[in-house]
């Protein structure tokens, strides 16, 4: 559907009434085009090191002598997509801080990946800004599709809060896109002066760009940040964006996202009644996951068991081909073993 400025604005809006009856109609666009199903993803956390200083991430490179530093080795990464393997997830996702030597650690695990899944397998990548020849190597090496979302498409905000332009984030996507990649994009809810209509550029952003994935977190304050002080951004709002998104761009692979959870337990099963079909699940060892701080000490981590209840109870079901629409309408998608990582 194509939405105005202005019909996304009222969209994000919508309460009571409005707002159950926006969710039916955005369910109602998933069903025709994936069926009443989730894609699952399981989640590697590579490192918590990052070269880039968001004003709302812990992990961001003012906090780097005070974070507990971590870069998990080859050997390490493969024990945990072996772990997402005997889950029967296909989609090995791999997620980072921006540092250039996870293009040396991902490119070479990747064909071990592959091999591993006997080439049955999705490698998503969420790694950061790279070079185009680096997103090359990674493609050439059997990566998938990859994530960078622009956060904000207002560039002004862009540059105060990520302290990078916008214009180098898109610039990155657009090599992403031109290499052949499935590309996720991104918002966030609730920065600091933003307005609904700056959210409805976000989805306009993301349409634009013509990616394949799109997302949306509410705002989480997170402790040693500059943001730690501002309030939380608005669920219902972020609830909505998925909605609108989903009407936008009914294809979009959406994720109902930790964040919601975070910020209103049960949030996730609303994620889906909204319209979102992507689960992440985090494979990352116990420890680990305690140190990749992306929305402070207490973030909430998605393990299997959360994930199979919520999706129960948003009445969905899983699925292991992410990009397999035609076999997903017509019920051929082949569930997803109960996921039973140790982490
Ligand atoms: Fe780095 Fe991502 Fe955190 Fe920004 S949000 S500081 S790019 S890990």
């Amino acid at each position: 559907m194509s939405a105005s400025k202005l019909e996304i604005v009222e969209m994000l809006r919508a309460r009571g009434d409005a707002q159950e009856q926006l969710f039916q109609e955005a369910r109602r666009a998933r069903a025709a085009v994936r069926g009443d199903v989730a894609v699952l993803r399981g989640v590697v956390e590579l490192t918590n090191l990052c070269r880039v200083n968001c004003d709302y991430c812990p992990m961001r490179k003012d906090n780097t002598a005070t974070n507990s530093i971590y870069v998990l080795d080859e050997e390490q990464v493969m024990d945990r997509a072996r772990a997402i393997h005997a889950a029967g997830i296909s989609v090995v996702f791999l997620q980072a801080g921006e540092i250039p030597r996870t293009t040396r650690i991902v490119g070479a695990v990747i064909p071990r990946i592959r091999e591993l899944f006997n080439d049955e397998v999705e490698i998503l990548l969420n790694l950061g800004g790279k070079k185009r020849s680096e997103f090359a190597y990674l493609k050439e090496q059997g990566a998938t599709s990859y994530i960078l979302k622009h956060e904000t498409a207002d560039p002004e905000l862009h540059l105060k809060l990520r302290h990078e332009s916008l214009a180098d984030r898109l610039k990155y996507m657009e090599d992403l896109l031109d290499l052949g990649y499935k590309v996720g994009t991104g918002a966030i809810v609730g920065l600091p002066g933003q307005s609904l209509e700056d959210l409805a550029d976000d989805i306009l952003l993301a349409k634009r760009l013509g990616v394949h994935m799109s997302s949306v977190a509410p705002f989480v304050p997170a402790p040693r940040t500059p943001l730690e002080n501002h309030p939380s951004g608005d669920v219902d709002v972020a609830l909505n964006m998925i909605a609108a998104m989903r009407l936008v761009e009914p294809r979009w692979l959406i994720p109902s996202v930790s964040a919601l959870e975070k910020n209103r337990p049960g949030g996730q099963v609303l994620g889906f009644q909204a319209g979102g079909n992507v689960m992440t699940i985090n494979f990352s060892d116990a420890e680990h996951a305690d140190r990749y701080l992306i929305y402070g000490k207490d973030r909430f981590v998605v393990r299997s068991t959360h994930a199979m209840e919520t999706l129960s109870r948003a009445g969905l079901t899983a699925t292991r081909s992410p990009f397999a629409t035609a076999a997903v309408a017509s019920g051929r998608a082949r569930p997803a073993r109960a996921a039973s990582e140790s982490a």
